[in-house]
């Protein structure tokens, strides 16, 4: 199947103008390894251009739409997306390796996040502080001007969505460094923008490499504010660039979320949510539930019934809509070879299938559950990115607790238990920026704030939360006698 573009992917859009540059790269369709479209190779001089024209901007037609204005053209972005479901559907499928079901929820979450914080623009208030006599003393929120939006591949949409979404309805002017695996639903993204009336400049979308166009954008003087969601290594380069600047930065990196299992937990319920918070996306999702904690006494069941599921699991190409797609590409595949090979002293309690339409060329790994495992092992304590579920027996609470906060990472958890005493305790004690409690939300729940403690990054994106990141307080006193 070719892509189902309705534009020139080529083309990159600065200030209102769709432009090539002279080198492009290589778009990989990860289900059969074939070059499948070339993307812009955004460079320095891009970037900068990008950032003066969102300058320009804030100055211009942009900076003077009231906030009801802006939400009403993202409100527009979100029917149009719905109206483009099936090409988005596919576009993303082919360029991230997403099975369809999964592309198709990408879509409709994309759609979600234009339509909340379309909605949300205008009801952002400030407040009236008692002060002293004689004065009225009040805070407004204004946008921080230009946000740098520093994207990861494997959940362009939704990424997008929440962080320029919620930027845009603020007032900021944006310019967006999509991930060279997958920037095609970005460019996407910026055309439907265009087509709903998006002001010239308001939004930037330059794809490029990480080192080249990421670098040059987070190290830009001209930019006020950085969302990055991507690799804590690449995390600590993008504060470094923001420190240097003394702008304010979002940091969404990676984790190691666990699902903590007590003996008195409903398990029927539990188990599509423990087994597919680890298998969603490939694996390749930063809230991904890659460690199990089971309570002793159930411990042999619940991995006998989660290998149940995995067995049935079935690997293939993104269009064909099995459980699960190919990786992004090659090298994450030998990544994630790599830390499965690191289970030999532990015990692979199931395996998925790959599928005989998978072509030998595309970059499939069967999921995979590990039992035997223990909270210092490598697998339970660094991300693999890959569908890789680890599954560790704890004895006690406070044992649970101490495997669950023992990582350097702190984004996502759950505890799966009828004690309600015990599930409000254990909300307190996990550190982690959101937990569940007999739920599990992997990437989930455009209301909900979301972000990390530790390495998992700082900041909050998604929820009305991410309007006060993406804007900036002031406070005004006013003697009037
Ligand atoms: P990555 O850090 O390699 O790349 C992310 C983005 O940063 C890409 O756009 C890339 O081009 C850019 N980049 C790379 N080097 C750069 C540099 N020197 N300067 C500026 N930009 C640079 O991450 P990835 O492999 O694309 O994504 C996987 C990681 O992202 C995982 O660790 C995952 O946990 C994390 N992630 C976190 C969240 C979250 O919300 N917390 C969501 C998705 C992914």
């Amino acid at each position: 199947m070719t892509l189902p573009l309705w534009f020139d992917p080529e083309e990159m859009l600065i200030g209102g103008n769709w432009r090539r540059t002279p080198e492009t790269l290589a778009v990989e369709n990860p289900s059969d390894g074939s070059e499948m479209a070339r993307i812009a190779r955004g460079t320095p001089s891009e970037i900068d251009e990008a950032v003066t024209a969102a300058q320009v901007a804030l100055e211009g037609q942009w900076g003077q739409l009231t906030a009801a204005e802006r939400g009403r053209i993202l409100m527009k972005m979100s029917g149009l997306v719905l109206a483009r479901t099936e090409e988005l559907v596919v576009i993303e499928a082919m360029d991230v390796g997403k099975p369809l079901s999964q592309a198709r929820a990408d879509v409709t979450a994309l759609a979600r996040y234009l339509e909340f914080y379309g909605g949300a623009a205008d009801k952002v208030m400030g407040e009236t502080i008692p002060y002293l006599n004689g004065y009225t003393a009040y805070t407004l929120r204004e946008p921080h001007g230009v946000t740098a939006h520093i994207v990861p591949w494997n959940y362009p949409m939704q990424i997008i969505g929440r962080s320029v979404g919620a930027a845009l309805a603020m007032g900021n002017a944006a310019v967006v460094k999509p991930a060279e695996e997958a920037s095609l639903t970005a460019l996407a993204f910026a055309r439907i923008a265009e087509e709903a009336g998006m002001p010239a400049g308001a939004l930037n979308i330059v794809p490029g490499l990480g080192e080249e166009a990421g670098a040059a954008l987070s190290s830009h003087p001209g930019i006020n504010h950085i969302s990055f969601t991507g690799s804590v290594g690449v995390g600590q380069l993008i504060q470094a660039a923001a420190a240097a600047n003394v702008v304010p930065v979002t940091l969404e990196l990676g984790g190691k979320s666990p699902q903590l299992v007590f003996a008195d937990a409903d398990l029927e319920r539990a188990l599509p949510f423990l087994v597919n918070a680890g298998i969603q996306n490939a694996g390749q999702t930063c809230s991904a539930a890659s460690r199990i904690l089971v309570e002793r006494s159930r411990y042999e069941e619940v991995l006998e019934k989660m290998a149940a599921r995995y067995r049935a699991l079935v690997v293939g190409p993104a269009l064909a809509d099995h459980n699960l797609g190919p990786l992004i590409s090659g090298r994450q595949k030998q990544i994630v070879e790599t830390y499965l090979s690191l289970a030999s002293d532990l015990t692979i309690a199931a395996q998925g299938t790959i599928a005989g339409d998978a072509p030998a060329t595309g970059h499939y790994v069967a999921p995979t559950l590990i039992g035997g495992g223990h909270g210092a092992h490598r697998l339970a304590q660094e991300e693999i990115f890959g569908p890789a579920q680890i599954v560790i027996p704890f004895e006690d609470e406070e044992e649970a607790v101490a495997i669950a906060n023992g990582t350097d990472y702190g984004l996502v958890a759950s505890v799966w238990s009828e004690n309600g005493p015990r599930l409000m305790r254990l909300a307190k004690r996990l550190r982690a920026g959101q937990v569940f409690l007999n739920n599990y939300g992997a990437g989930g729940g455009v209301e909900l704030p979301f972000g990390g403690i530790g390495k998992s990054g700082h900041g909050r994106e998604k929820g009305f939360e991410a309007l006060y990141g993406f804007s900036s307080l002031k406070t005004v006193a006013a003697w009037h006698g």
